[in-house]
């Protein structure tokens, strides 16, 4: 039987809601920190060699590295839930509109089908998908948009 060797590191999976960077970063406070004097500029300023070392601090939570963006948890265990949940939701069908593949041929069908006989195929819709009040125009919106590139595309060649 194949164990997973216990310090295999897998990837965080964390991506911030506010600004979608992936690095998440652990904040401590009240940490004390020494680093190393080197020298003495012409300006009489301190040089530093970057050589720094710290210790104590006290955990206070986990943000996004880039916008600072506060993850609502108390410690390690919340933190791999939270992560988990937001990784459930990505997966969720979204609504219509933004489901709707212009790409994806079976798309294509099923709205020309809708065109035709005014309702979507049977079994094509995902049974708990969202279906918004303006659903039409979204489509329609999409759909012209797609039209427009691919006249770019096709032009460009
Ligand atoms: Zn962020």
């Amino acid at each position: 039987m194949k164990t997973t060797p216990i310090n295999f590191v897998s990837p965080i999976n964390f991506v911030c809601p506010e600004c979608g960077s992936e690095i998440l970063e652990e904040v401590s406070i009240g940490i004390v920190q020494y680093t190393d004097v080197t020298g003495i500029r012409a300006g009489g300023e301190l040089e530093y060699d970057g050589n720094t070392y710290s210790e104590g601090g006290d955990f206070d939570g986990y943000q996004c590295h880039a916008c600072h963006f506060e993850i609502p948890v108390d410690g390690p265990e919340q933190l791999l839930e939270w992560i988990a949940n937001q990784n459930d939701e990505d997966e969720k069908p979204k609504n219509l509109v933004e489901w709707f593949d212009v790409n994806n041929f079976d798309h294509i069908k099923a709205y020309n089908h809708l065109l035709i006989h005014g309702c979507w195929p049977e079994d094509f819709l995902p049974e708990d998908i969202e279906i918004p009040n303006v659903w039409q125009v979204g489509l329609a919106n999409k759909l012209a948009n797609a039209y427009v590139e691919e006249s770019y595309r096709a032009h460009e060649i």
